[in-house]
């Protein structure tokens, strides 16, 4: 074991306090998004991904490092192997004050009563579009009606809140603004809308020219809506806006149009164990590699998890031809 005085939080050259991690536990999928994935994906080899024990550890491992919230994402988390029994160790976690969920909704039905159970606090589940046809168009193969009853088992479940996730795209779902708006406001669910992100090459459309930027978005709210910016923040780049009359908050996730860097409190770990330090950037960390050294213990990684601190960029540059543009998909990203 590598001796060393851990420090009580994970602090990056420019004095942001990392206390949230995105744990991707698979990179596969029911679906297979335009915006994410290409329609012929190769995905990871079995024995390159991380085992759900070895998730445990990585998760663990933050939380000792003051980490007190985890959210799980994917590809689809929902369709790993025997996920139940990761969720519900880290649900057990000292330390953990957040559990969350990024979902597509596909198996809610099969998984909410569970999940909540486990401790899972609060569920994204993305909502592309309310058609049918448009729904099949955006996630190529999948089904809406599932979808829409996956929602309705989470909010029977009675989770603390409930997000939907709508990545909006010229071309594809602008016109459905207003009515994944009114879908949200009648449940007294959240949404937020999410531009487009350029990670990856999409495969049926080029990102300049269905990305849609937030401002027109809340624009289309805001001809039926009054929105009130909302005090609440969460660091990174979503700004929240309360309807007025309504218990939910519109989300404005805004990575392209605007930077908000400078409070970014977050990092992600793909399944094969990479640490990524930045959305935008290749700036990484092989944890699978410590994981899998049997000279080395949980002392070891969590010594690479404060030394990471030193390597987490500024910033990201969207779009910005000066420099490199991420190659990796959101499904390897974990979103
Ligand atoms: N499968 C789950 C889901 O769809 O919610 C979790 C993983 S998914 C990668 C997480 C979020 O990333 C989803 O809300 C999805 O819409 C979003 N996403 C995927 N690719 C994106 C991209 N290129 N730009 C912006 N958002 C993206
Ligand atoms: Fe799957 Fe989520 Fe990516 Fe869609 S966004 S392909 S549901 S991982």
């Amino acid at each position: 074991m590598n001796e060393s005085i851990f420090p009580a939080k994970l602090v990056d050259r420019f004095g942001r306090h990392v206390d949230y991690i995105r744990l991707s536990v698979t990179d596969r999928c029911d679906f297979r998004c335009v915006y994410c994935m290409t329609e012929e994906m190769t995905f990871m080899p079995r024995k390159e991904i991380l085992s759900l024990e070895e998730l445990y550890q990585v998760a663990k491992a933050f939380t000792e490092l003051g980490v007190k919230k985890i959210r799980l994402t994917g590809g689809e988390p929902l369709v790993r192997t025997n996920v139940m029994t990761l969720v519900e160790k880290l649900g057990a976690l000292p330390g953990l004050q957040e559990l969350l969920l990024t979902t597509n909704g596909s198996q809610l039905t099969t998984y909410a009563a569970r999940l909540k159970e486990a401790g899972v606090n609060r569920i994204n589940i993305s909502i592309d579009s309310l058609r049918a046809d448009r729904f099949q168009r955006i996630s190529r193969v999948g089904k809406l009606h599932k979808v829409l009853a996956g929602i309705d088992s989470a909010i029977a479940n009675g989770f603390e809140r409930i997000r939907l996730n709508s990545v909006v795209m010229k071309g594809y779902n602008e016109d459905e603004v207003l009515a994944l708006t009114d879908y949200a406001l009648d449940r007294n669910l959240d949404i937020a809308f999410i531009e487009e992100m350029p990670l990856g090459e999409a495969s049926d459309h080029a990102r300049e020219d269905t990305t849609c930027s937030n401002a027109w978005v809340r624009a289309q709210i805001e001809k039926k809506y009054q929105l009130l910016d909302s005090s609440t923040r969460t660091a990174g780049p979503s700004r929240y806006a309360q309807v007025t009359g309504f218990s939910s908050r519109i989300g404005f996730i805004s990575p392209v149009t605007h930077n908000f860097c400078e409070d970014c409190n977050r990092v992600r770990i793909t399944v094969e164990g990479r640490l990524l330090l930045c959305l935008g950037n290749e700036h990484s960390v092989d944890l699978r590699a410590i994981l899998r050294d049997v000279s080395k213990d949980i002392g070891d990684l969590k010594n690479a998890l404060v030394a990471s601190m030193d390597i987490k960029p500024e910033r990201h540059y969207f779009y910005n031809r000066d420099h490199a543009q991420p190659i990796r998909l959101m499904n390897m990203t974990g979103g």
